[in-house]
């Protein structure tokens, strides 16, 4: 929906309770998804939209342009093909209002049908994907909303597919009959992505709800590393619920899809589903359990718990806010904390995490938390794209300390997370910056956070982990060694190790090493992955000023340099828990820790 009128536009904001003029009065709107073998040939899905009008008024439907949860554009209209529409039973004229808007000019009242296939090409979260035997898609991708009529209207959705294929997806059930779901706004129907095929599926009840894990392809995920899963699933979800006191949804599914062409990992959140994409090499491993725990807290910490700068969520445009580093490296903060509050991880591991957030924000350009949130519908490429997952986190546990340490331990983050989900979410609206601060403020006894907001969230300066770290009894040391160093950023795979960045003033500048060289042999080392900076060290530990050469593989032909080996002092920091810390301090870790305060 673009360059609407601006009475539609405030149409689209009221809310969805209010009886409204009946401009365009489409009533009993309806989906039909059909993906089976045949259309898997064509990796697409046919879609139908039914609904009905009372007169002849030109009525127009619209593809939303992204969705909630993945903040970037995507323009699903782009996807769309053999678009038809009739009317009363008759071809209909159509044309388009704009890219993404189809206006329809029905010539009487009666039932409006439109139909058009949709390209499920791309192996992304917000996207669709299919296989000859598997479809995900999601409602953003291929549920158009009229226009006119705001969000509010039911629809329901029925899937027709293949015999003895499954489908799955958070929807209610509709009494229809079987593949038939209901939702009752719009903002529910497209939060709800569809899993539809062969895939492998069971359920269990995980403190008071039921869960479904599901996961493609069928076989993959199976045996003890299903069974692990389902341990770190049973472990983390009460501690994430006891954060807010409630579980808000009737059932939760998992949605898993592993794909050895994919890089990586990555999911994306829904209020009672997520959907996760992983290269098989995660099965079994904490990281898995770390994003799924993260997409979990998800449900309450953005879905409903939301910045005012997107509520309602539109689909038209981006939804900028400066708070999306509360919503997405807080919730990054309590995925870690619900692991090691749920005993999936232990202190340590949780401590090498939190290290880990540190040492990649320290290694990147500084950015404020508000900018890099506004930032994130750009991708910018400057290494900042994602900072504000590890660095809203560490925020994340500084201000979980510092209000610990002004109530005695009696309050915690956790207060300000239950708190808004209270005034704000169940008082059905977003919360402000305003609101933030507050409630962290009111946690705290009423300590102002003005100075730590002004430095650290909006500004760009480096985190104090020297003076807040001890207040949770975590020591921030900083060593520094004269160390022989090549001065190269590498990644490598299993046959090769590449330069990505060289170090200015470094040994390998000076001897002309570039970024995309392939390291073949350094001196002696032959360079057959990470180690061989270990290797370097320890061999020309004693060979400061000596020159030896270094194969580099450059446009398809080895290249010999000559490097002559120095000595740098090599900074390098890290997080440790005190064991002298002293009783507060204690009592501050264990509760973040154990999810509890002194009270
Ligand atoms: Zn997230």
């Amino acid at each position: 929906m673009r360059n609407t009128c601006g009475l539609a536009r405030l149409l689209w904001l009221l809310p969805p309770l209010l009886p409204l003029p009946l401009l365009h009065a489409q009533t009993n709107i309806r989906y039909e998804l059909t993906f089976d073998t045949v259309t898997a040939r064509q990796r697409s899905l046919h879609v139908t939209m039914r609904f009905d009008v009372g007169s002849a008024a030109p009525v127009q439907v619209s593809l939303p342009a992204w969705t909630p949860g993945a903040y970037e554009i995507s323009n699903y209209a782009r996807k769309v093909s053999n678009f038809s529409a009739t009317a009363a039973g008759h071809a209909a004229v159509w044309d388009k209002a704009d890219y993404d808007t189809w206006r329809i000019r029905p010539t009487s009242a009666g039932t409006i049908s439109l139909g058009f296939d949709f390209l499920a090409d791309t192996l992304d979260n917000a996207m669709a994907w299919s296989k000859p035997d598997f479809l995900l898609v999601n409602g953003t991708n291929v549920f158009p909303y009229p226009e006119g009529i705001g969000p509010g209207f039911p629809a329901q959705v029925t899937v027709t597919t293949t015999p003895g294929w499954r489908v799955l997806t958070g929807m209610e059930r509709a009494p229809q009959g079987a593949n038939s779901y209901q939702a009752g706004n719009y903002h529910d129907l497209v939060d709800m992505p569809f899993f539809i095929g062969r895939f492998d599926l069971d359920s269990t009840q995980i403190d008071g709800t039921w869960q479904r894990l599901a996961s493609y392809p069928a076989g993959q995920l199976k045996g003890p590393a299903r069974d692990i899963l389902w341990k770190q699933l049973r472990g983390f979800t009460p501690a994430e619920a006891a954060v807010f006191g409630e579980t808000p949804w009737k059932n939760y599914s998992t949605m898993l899809i592993f794909d050895p062409g994919y890089g990586g990992g990555s999911a994306l959140e829904h209020q009672s589903s997520h959907v996760g994409i992983y290269t098989p090499g995660f099965i079994g491993t904490p990281l898995l359990a770390s994003i799924t725990a993260h997409e979990m807290f998800h449900s309450w910490n953005v879905k409903r718990l939301r910045p005012a700068d997107m509520v309602p969520y539109r689909y038209d445009q981006p939804e900028e806010t400066t708070l999306l580093w509360v919503s997405e490296g807080i919730t990054d903060y309590y995925a870690d904390l619900a692991l090691v509050r749920g005993g999936v991880i232990d202190s340590t591991v949780f401590l090498s995490v939190t290290d880990g957030k540190r040492q990649h924000t320290d290694e990147t350009v500084p950015v404020s938390l508000e900018d890099a949130s506004l930032s994130t519908w750009i991708h910018p490429t400057d290494g900042t794209a994602d900072i504000y997952y590890d660095k809203g986190s560490l925020a994340g546990l500084l201000l979980d300390i510092l209000i610990r340490d002004a109530s005695d331990n009696h309050k915690s983050l956790d207060d300000v997370m239950r708190g808004l989900y209270q005034t704000s979410y169940k008082a059905g609206k977003g919360f402000t910056t305003a609101e933030w601060w507050a409630a962290v403020s009111a946690a705290a006894g009423g300590k102002s956070f003005a100075e730590f907001a002004t430095k650290y969230v909006e500004g760009r300066e480096p985190f104090p982990w020297t003076s807040i770290g001890p207040l949770a009894g975590v020591q921030y040391l900083v060593d520094s060694n004269q160390v022989v160093r090549l001065g190269v950023n590498t990644i490598s795979d299993s046959s090769k190790v590449i330069v990505t960045a060289v170090i200015p003033r470094s040994a390998a500048e000076a001897a002309g090493v570039e970024p995309g060289d392939q390291l073949v042999r350094i001196g002696d080392i032959d360079v057959k992955d990470e180690n061989f900076g270990v290797l370097f060290r320890s061999r020309y530990a004693n060979a400061v000023g000596s020159v030896i050469p270094i194969v580099v593989h450059r446009n398809d032909a080895d290249k010999i340099l000559q490097a002559t080996i120095k000595r740098e002092l090599v900074v390098t920091a890290r997080l440790l828990y005190d064991p002298r810390a002293s009783t507060k301090p204690a009592r501050i870790r264990n509760g973040i820790l154990k999810g509890t305060t002194d009270k």
